[in-house]
């Protein structure tokens, strides 16, 4: 290679001012290498009453785009829950981010060197102050996140609810707890555990020396008589 020749590679501009016309694939907007992909990385700063989303979206090589996403991503992670409305949509932008880092690390490092060196791509975002300040609402949400889950769980699963507890007029019964805190199950009849008749007030009145079953034992929330078994 002659000596004195100019440092700057076929078909890459020397300045950011547009492109060549027929330069083949187009070099990342911020640096000029190449190869470069459109990378979009969004964020969000919450401000208690009034909120912003930012987005910052080009063609990106690697390097720069990391160095973006890692900016955004760690700027979100402090800035982005500072607001009722803030809260809920900052984890939607943080995943949308992850979905766009997958994008970037398929992109292959550069190859043809720009006109001037790539963006600083920096720490990994959980290495930097912002990551680690940020795992304290990340932790919030996780845990918000399995209780909402568990509570889903318990109401989808029969016999995880308590919906299974509704007592029979007719069959037998037992508790397990107190009159202040009753714990009734159903038990057969001929069972040694077996403790009261269930009676519908509704088909015979309660009769005296009966106890009441609190109303969320039948499946008309009413009172059914215990009688108990002699
Ligand atoms: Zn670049």
């Amino acid at each position: 290679m002659p000596h004195g020749h100019p440092q700057v590679p076929y078909g890459y501009p020397q300045t950011p001012y547009g492109y060549p016309q027929a330069a083949g694939p187009v070099g990342c907007q911020m640096c000029g290498a190449g190869p470069a992909a459109p990378v979009t990385v969004r964020g969000h700063q919450g401000m208690v009453v009034i909120m912003r989303s930012l987005k910052r979206q080009g063609m990106l090589c690697r390097t720069c785009a990391l160095s973006v996403f890692r900016e955004m991503q760690a700027e979100t992670l402090v800035a982005g829950w500072w607001g009722p409305l803030s809260v809920l949509i900052t984890p939607f932008v943080l995943l949308a981010n992850l979905g766009a880092l997958s994008g970037i690390r398929r992109l292959p490092a550069p190859v043809t060197p720009g006109w001037r060196p790539p963006l600083d791509p920096g720490k990994p975002v959980f290495q930097r102050p912002a990551g680690v300040l940020a795992l304290i609402p990340l932790g919030l949400l996780g845990l918000l996140v399995t209780l909402v889950t568990g509570l889903l769980l318990v109401g989808l699963v029969p016999g995880l609810s308590g919906d299974d507890a509704h007592l029979k007029p007719g069959s037998c019964a037992v508790n397990d707890g107190d009159w202040t805190e009753q714990d009734l199950r159903s038990v057969p009849c001929d069972s040694v555990d077996a403790q009261f008749r269930v009676v519908d007030p509704e088909q015979e009145p309660c009769a005296k020396g009966d106890f009441l079953a609190e109303p969320r034992y039948s499946t008309e929330g009413i009172g059914l008589c215990l009688r108990p078994v002699r």
